[in-house]
């Protein structure tokens, strides 16, 4: 019991958070093969970062996050990749790009969170509960106006989350400055960008639908 104690001691001092559970069952093995192919995904290399910490003075997110952009490489440097999907960094992402331009080694993290997210979505373990439904929304409006409509953004999703009221105070100066006018204003190359998001979102179904088989195969 004291072994078990300890070990659970050592995986939270790793992670660098005291108050995030870590799943003790996951066999080593799954988290590197999982690690392996999400890393393939987003196109980065864990093995480039050499932990200078560039990425992380520079992100505009760092301080609201659980762990910063360089701690999510870390993590999956050290094999603990589940640690790395469940984290709230990569929905904080707003993918500026400010560490893939700072990083000595084109490390490139905004990659790297959009593929985390992706796979913390598919397994169900988003760590901001709304996010894989505001995404959802937000492609969903890109698609269908090719540009993106804040108003309709916020009323949509404020509705589907619950959250009627959210961010309602800043309307009224978001409105003075302009941006939301609800004018309908659509580029002329919207049918373009809807398409293209479309045939982004059938890969991505696919994608899901070959990983739904996998997990299918190594059950039975
Ligand atoms: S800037 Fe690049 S090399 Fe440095 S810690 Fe960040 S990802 Fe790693
Ligand atoms: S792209 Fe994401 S991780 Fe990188 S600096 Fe911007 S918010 Fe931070």
């Amino acid at each position: 019991m004291s072994s078990l104690f300890l070990q659970c001691r050592y995986r939270v001092w790793r992670t660098g958070d005291a108050m995030r559970p870590i799943n003790l069952s996951e066999e080593p093995a799954t988290q590197a093969q999982a690690a392996k192919r999400v890393c393939a995904e987003a196109g980065v290399n864990p093995a480039d970062c050499y932990q200078c910490g560039k990425c992380a003075a520079g992100c505009p997110v760092s301080e609201s996050a659980d762990i910063s952009c360089r701690q999510v490489i870390r993590l999956i440097q050290l094999g603990e990749f589940d640690a790395a999907v469940t984290s709230r960094m990569p929905w904080l992402c707003v993918a500026c790009g400010t560490c893939l331009a700072r990083c000595p080694q084109s490390v490139d993290l905004p990659a790297l969170n959009a593929a985390l997210c992706r796979e913390a979505a598919r397994r169900g373990c988003a760590a901001v509960k709304e996010g894989p439904l505001f995404t959802d929304i937000f492609l969903d409006n890109v698609q269908k106006r090719g540009v993106m409509d804040e108003t309709m953004l916020a009323a949509r999703f404020n509705l589907s989350s619950g959250h009627l009221f959210q961010d309602a105070g800043g309307a009224p100066t978001m409105m003075a400055r302009g941006l939301l006018s609800g004018d309908g204003y659509r580029p002329s190359d919207a049918a373009e960008v809807g398409a293209m998001i479309e045939r982004l979102r059938a890969q991505a179904r696919a994608a899901g639908a070959s990983d739904d088989e996998t997990k299918e195969a190594q059950r039975l």
